[in-house]
């Protein structure tokens, strides 16, 4: 899932949790929870974007990563300057630890993908199991447009919400 999803998720969840730690945890637990909806970048949606996109056939996943990666990381630049500059309870200790929280599950992914650090395998398992654990049993996963559709959709509602209780 976006990791703008992911911050925008913990914006809401941390503002209720007091304990920068606490709302630290929440934010981790929050990326976990969010990432079982199936939206579309399971093994299955990157294997049917691979095919389109013909460009990505060397090495796919990782040039795949690269890409979905860096606009990721731009929308989310973008994202935290908006709530920062326009909401003051996102600039509180708490908030700021559960949008940390909630965004370092995948940059520890991708770290390992880059890295292959034998130390952090555990958790890079962890993580592709549990992306995948819903979308296997029910054999489905939005094909990636969707996915992306559906996100652009709950992130909007999201900003919505940050906005109402600020
Ligand atoms: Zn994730």
């Amino acid at each position: 899932m976006f990791i703008t999803v992911h911050a925008a998720a913990a914006t809401i969840i941390g503002k209720s949790i007091p304990n920068p730690f606490l709302a630290f945890l929440a934010g981790v637990l929050s990326h976990f929870i969010l990432d079982l909806i199936p939206h579309g970048d399971s093994r299955m949606g990157k294997k049917f974007w691979a095919e389109k996109l013909k460009f990505l056939k060397d090495n796919g996943e990782l040039k795949m990563m690269a890409l979905y990666g860096s606009i990721d990381s731009l929308v989310l630049a973008f994202f935290l300057i908006f709530i920062f500059k326009n909401f003051e309870f996102t600039r509180a200790d708490n908030v700021i630890w559960a949008i940390v929280g909630s965004i370092i599950p995948d940059v520890t992914v991708a770290f390992y993908k880059i890295k292959e650090l034998k130390a952090i395998k555990w958790f890079y398992k962890a993580h592709n199991k549990n992306h995948n654990i819903l979308v296997n049993k029910i054999n489905f996963d939005l094909p990636l447009q969707y996915g992306v559709l559906m996100q652009i959709i709950v992130l909007t509602l999201l900003t919505w919400v940050i906005y109402f209780i600020s």
